[in-house]
């Protein structure tokens, strides 16, 4: 088994990020918050949009980055 390459993961996120962007449009919030969460459970770490260290990040990126938003 090969391990993807940093690239190829943010690829696959931004994939996903997309995907639920659309699931937002059509089904709302909720929605999104409960796919993402059946995708990945939260771990600990950098996120990779921002950076910055979380207790929880899904799909490798913390909440603020998840929703579009810019973290405080
Ligand atoms: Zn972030």
């Amino acid at each position: 088994m090969e391990l993807s390459t940093d690239s190829e993961r943010l690829a696959d996120v931004s994939d996903v990020a997309t995907r639920l962007a659309e699931a937002e449009a059509e089904y709302g919030v909720k929605a999104v918050r409960a796919a993402a969460s059946l995708i990945e459970k939260g771990n600990p770490g950098e996120c990779y949009e921002c950076g910055r260290h979380y207790a929880r990040l899904v799909g490798g990126l913390c909440g603020f980055c998840r929703d579009g938003r810019i973290p405080p």
